[in-house]
């Protein structure tokens, strides 16, 4: 069963003068519920433009896009807007936290919006994840207090409070030292173990090395699919994974 499927999907942008810029160019795209999917290739190859419009966050030029059975691309705004707060999560490279809200009021926001009458259950889901991210103790601090690995870590846990289906990342761990970068991927891993279907655009093979499977974007098509199927978690093995990656 797919969760999520797009076919002839397409994105052109206009360039001036009428001109367009096609930038993806009829992408079919199957993800299987609990898949962990990586999009790799070079920089403006079109990742986040597939990421941004299989997601439904920006429109299509053709094709179609089914999330759990439903047409996307078809869907009233507000209708589209509901299907995203419950069943995605978005990462990115930039955190977008809101900067004069505390960790755990970022945190909780998406879930205030989402079902406004829960605050005790929102509260527990907050620190649980906070808990699983292994920041629990910074809930009252400042966003402009914490480091970036933090950051990111907050963001990881505003993506899940809804308990989203599907996990879009664009890059996460693009602005993190090599530690932390690190850790943020063991985060997702484990998302991703418990179930949750995962999408994540990266340029790092050790974090591609993680998926299932891995796109190869080229000029706006998927030039190659490498299939590396579910991992065991040994150094040695990831380490093979990379190798294969890197010599792909
Ligand atoms: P990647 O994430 O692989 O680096 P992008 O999806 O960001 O690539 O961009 C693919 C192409 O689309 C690039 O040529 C980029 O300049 C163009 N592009 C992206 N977003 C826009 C936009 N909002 N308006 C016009 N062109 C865009
Ligand atoms: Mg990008």
């Amino acid at each position: 069963m797919y969760i999520l499927e797009a076919s002839g999907l397409s994105k052109a942008y206009s360039s001036g003068q009428g001109a367009k810029q096609l930038v993806l160019r009829e992408i079919q795209l199957q993800i299987a519920q609990g898949e962990f999917v990586a999009v790799m290739g070079p920089s403006g190859s079109g990742k986040s433009t597939l990421l941004y419009t299989i997601s439904g966050m920006d429109g299509i030029s053709a094709g179609r896009v089914v999330f759990k059975g439903r047409e996307i691309s078809s869907l009233a705004e507000e209708e589209l807007a509901k299907l995203r707060l419950h069943g995605m999560g978005f990462i990115f490279q930039q955190m977008h936290l809101l900067k004069n809200l505390n960790i755990r009021d970022n945190i909780i926001l998406p879930a205030y919006r989402a079902n406004k009458n829960r605050r005790g259950s929102i509260n527990k889901k907050a620190a649980e994840l906070m808990k699983r991210t292994g920041i629990a103790a910074l809930a009252e601090r400042d966003i402009t207090q914490v480091s970036g690995g933090q950051m990111q870590r907050a963001a990881i846990c505003r993506a899940l409070i809804n308990e989203p289906d599907i996990l879009f990342g664009d890059e996460p761990t693009g602005a993190l030292n090599s530690k932390a970068a690190g850790e943020i991927m063991e985060i997702i891993a484990e998302i991703h173990q418990t179930g949750t279907t995962i999408l994540l655009v990266t340029h790092d093979t050790k974090v591609a090395a993680q998926a299932e499977r891995v796109l190869y974007m080229l000029d706006g098509s998927i030039a190659a699919e490498h299939r590396l199927g579910r991992y065991e978690k040994r150094n040695n093995d990831l380490k093979a994974r990379e190798e294969k990656l890197t010599a792909w």
